[in-house]
């Protein structure tokens, strides 16, 4: 039971939201004591690697491989942060060739997509590796409490602290929370978490914090896109490094 520590923060959520924002919440805040509690077994998120134990060197970004930033010149927070993560050679400008193919799978000439608007950034190493980096950035990993594995499925409110709790039933307290996840907020909980209740409806119940309906209100509205990570599986003499001199060739599908 983790009942008897009190966090000042909690995070819910390992994700490459989560990691900015412990970092810089405590670059700020350095005496603060801070957990971060995630399902998965490392950090990233849908932002993350798989890495064969079996195929030296063989690494899969299975969610985003990269991500785009179409509007960073109009907000200088972001353009700063994005500046420090080029400087620190966390990620690098992507200059990947892109191919869009239609149904049939021709060559597309259209050349724009919601994904490939603006200014695109690969991480140098994997994307797993730039959540650890951002969160290890001034060496402040040690500040941090990590519980992996930990499925949060209850969370209370009483005014003054949260209370979360965990599928194994571990108690998790602290005065703020963040949640990085919408999974607690949305109506999907009801059938991934089997609850009667979306979670932070029942920690904060109707008319007790407008901004709380508000934004109850906007998550129900919410859908989702699907997204899918194909695999391309060549004849075991092919060599892709002899023919392709960029690391990455993106493949963007028209449906
Ligand atoms: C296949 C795929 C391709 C994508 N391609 C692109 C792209 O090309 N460009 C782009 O910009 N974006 C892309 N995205 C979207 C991008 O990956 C996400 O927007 C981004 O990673 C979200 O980060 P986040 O930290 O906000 O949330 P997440 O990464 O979702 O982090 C939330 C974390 O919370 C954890 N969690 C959830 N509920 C609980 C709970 N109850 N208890 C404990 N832990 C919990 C989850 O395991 C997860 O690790 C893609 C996503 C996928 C899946």
């Amino acid at each position: 039971m983790k009942s008897d520590v009190k966090y000042d923060l909690l995070i819910i959520g390992g994700g490459i939201s989560a990691c900015v924002f412990a970092s810089k919440y405590l670059k700020n805040n350095i005496t603060k004591k801070i957990g971060l509690i995630e399902i998965g077994r490392g950090l990233g998120g849908r932002s993350s690697t798989r890495i064969s134990k079996k195929y030296k060197g063989w690494k899969l970004n299975h969610g985003s491989p990269n991500f785009n930033i179409s509007n960073s010149n109009n907000n200088l927070l972001l353009k700063r942060y994005i500046d420090e993560l080029l400087e620190n050679k966390y990620i690098k400008i992507d200059d990947s060739d892109i191919f869009f193919l239609n149904e049939d799978s021709h060559l597309e000439t259209i050349k724009k997509s919601e994904f490939t608007c603006g200014v695109n950034y690969l991480s140098l190493d994997s994307m797993s590796e730039l959540s650890k980096k951002i969160i290890e950035s001034n060496n402040l990993r040690e500040k941090v409490d990590f519980f992996f594995e930990t499925l949060i499925v209850d969370m209370k409110f009483n005014d003054k602290e949260w209370i979360l709790t965990s599928k194994n039933g571990d108690k998790f307290k602290s005065k703020y929370l963040i949640c990085s996840t919408n999974l607690l907020l949305h109506k999907r909980s009801l059938k991934i978490l089997n609850v009667n209740q979306i979670p932070l409806r029942k920690a904060i119940p109707i008319n007790n914090d407008k901004k709380i309906d508000l934004l109850l209100n906007f998550l129900e509205e919410q859908t989702f896109i699907p997204r899918l990570t194909f695999l391309i599986y060549t004849h075991e003499n092919y060599s892709y490094k002899d023919y392709y001199s960029k690391k990455t060739k993106v493949f963007l599908f028209k449906k």
